[in-house]
């Protein structure tokens, strides 16, 4: 057949209406988006220490909303503290909030994450808080509100959707939710988001001391995730002269890989005055400039100060939840020493985003963040997995589907 014009924009129009047409899939819609099943599996904390898998229908994606495929997602203290006592009365519940997984489906109204980054179908993304009506919760609002006073996903009340946590095989975001595209990153630093950017927090409210430099000389108390991530961060910042201190000899030597300078074993120590010249002599005859305490022991904040110089700083951010009462001297602890004491709990978006900046930058460095997850725990295993955690045979856990 010869192509006149008229035939020209005869198969023109064609094509341009099947491509129209919504019963015709359009040849570029990937395959992911088509082989969404009917139903998803949802781990669901039906009881103290007792998740039970269950499948429940994939509901409708409005408009504004995102289906995603979760691929993993860590267990953080917070669940351990729910699983074993239920803190916050929400059994039954959906729980896993260090959760990242791929776009499969979402609504027409979805054009970008919440940094103005674009989002399609097949994009990996990671959650951070669901906006409420609270205009103090802001993008770039570094320090004003973190994300304490918000709803995130995996610390829900269930409800008639129940896809609401990242310990299931599909999620549904909903309008209203920060959500980052951060494919650029695999999955295991998708995994390690949610712990990093309380450690980004921390550091930045220390940052707001004026006291960390360069060559300044800082203690890190506690070497379990929290602790451990925290040196990294240090680490990316050009901080080298850390000392670790910990009564595990395993976590030290994890802390001297991810970078500490010097450890010092607590167990090794009777009484505060040992061992604070122990981390003394760790740096050479001085006393920290800085210190972050990143353990629930009330007794680690009370020797902390013993730690630190005149003048200098400390980060408290160990007490996640409620561990009782430290006891303190404010008179030779806080006053005659003038400590610059500052607290830090969770993160704002801002450190969240600027979290996947800090974990290529450890990549590039040769950190061993991925060294973190001990342990990949299949979704049906998710009891094993908690129990696990409570033993503490291993650092950071994770459920990873296949
Ligand atoms: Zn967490």
């Amino acid at each position: 057949m010869e192509m006149n014009s008229a035939n020209v924009e005869a198969v023109v129009k064609q094509v341009l209406e099947s491509m129209l047409d919504k019963n015709i899939p359009s040849p570029s819609a990937p395959a992911a988006s088509q082989a969404i099943p009917k139903t998803a599996h949802v781990a669901m904390l039906t009881s103290l220490e007792h998740y039970d898998v269950k499948e429940f229908p994939i509901p409708e994606v409005g408009d504004g909303d995102i289906l995603v495929k979760v691929e993993g997602c860590g267990i953080c203290g917070t669940d351990a503290h729910e699983f074993k006592k239920d803190p916050f009365g929400l059994i039954p519940v959906a729980l896993g909030h260090e959760g990242t997984g791929e776009i499969v489906k979402m609504g027409k109204n979805v054009k970008m994450d919440s940094a103005g980054k674009p989002l399609k179908v097949g994009d990996k993304v990671v959650t951070c808080m669901i906006f409420k009506d609270d205009p103090d919760i802001e993008m770039f609002d570094l320090n004003k509100k973190n994300v304490g006073g918000a709803d995130v996903y995996g610390l829900l009340p269930d409800d008639d959707i129940h896809l609401n946590g990242w310990f299931s095989d599909y999620i549904l975001i909903r309008e209203g939710s920060s959500v980052f595209n951060v494919s650029d990153l695999d999955l295991d630093s998708r995994i390690l988001i949610e712990p990093c950017a309380v450690l980004v927090h921390a550091v930045e409210r220390a940052k707001t001391t004026g006291i960390l430099r360069f060559n300044s000389r800082v203690v890190v108390q506690g070497c379990g995730p929290i602790g451990l991530i925290c040196i990294a961060v240090l680490r990316t910042m050009g901080i080298e002269n850390i000392v670790a201190v910990d009564g595990n000899q395993q976590r030290l030597d994890f802390a001297k890989r991810m970078g500490a300078d010097k450890s010092v074993n607590f167990m090794e120590y009777k009484g505060i005055e040992a061992l604070s010249a122990a981390v003394k002599d760790a740096f050479g005859g001085h006393l920290a400039d800085f210190a972050f305490q990143c353990t629930g022991a009330p007794a680690a904040h009370s020797n902390i100060y013993k730690f630190i110089r005149n003048g200098g700083g400390l980060c408290e951010l160990g007490f996640f939840i409620n561990g009782g009462d430290a006891t303190i001297n404010p008179h030779f602890d806080l006053c005659s020493k003038e400590i610059n004491l500052v607290g830090s709990w969770v993160y704002t978006l801002r450190d969240y985003a600027t979290t996947f900046d800090f974990l290529k930058r450890a990549q590039a460095i040769g950190l061993p963040m991925k060294d973190l997850i001990t342990h990949r725990f299949p979704l049906e295993e998710i009891n094993e997995a908690h129990r696990t955690n409570l033993a503490q045979k291993g650092l950071k856990i994770a459920i990873v589907n296949k």
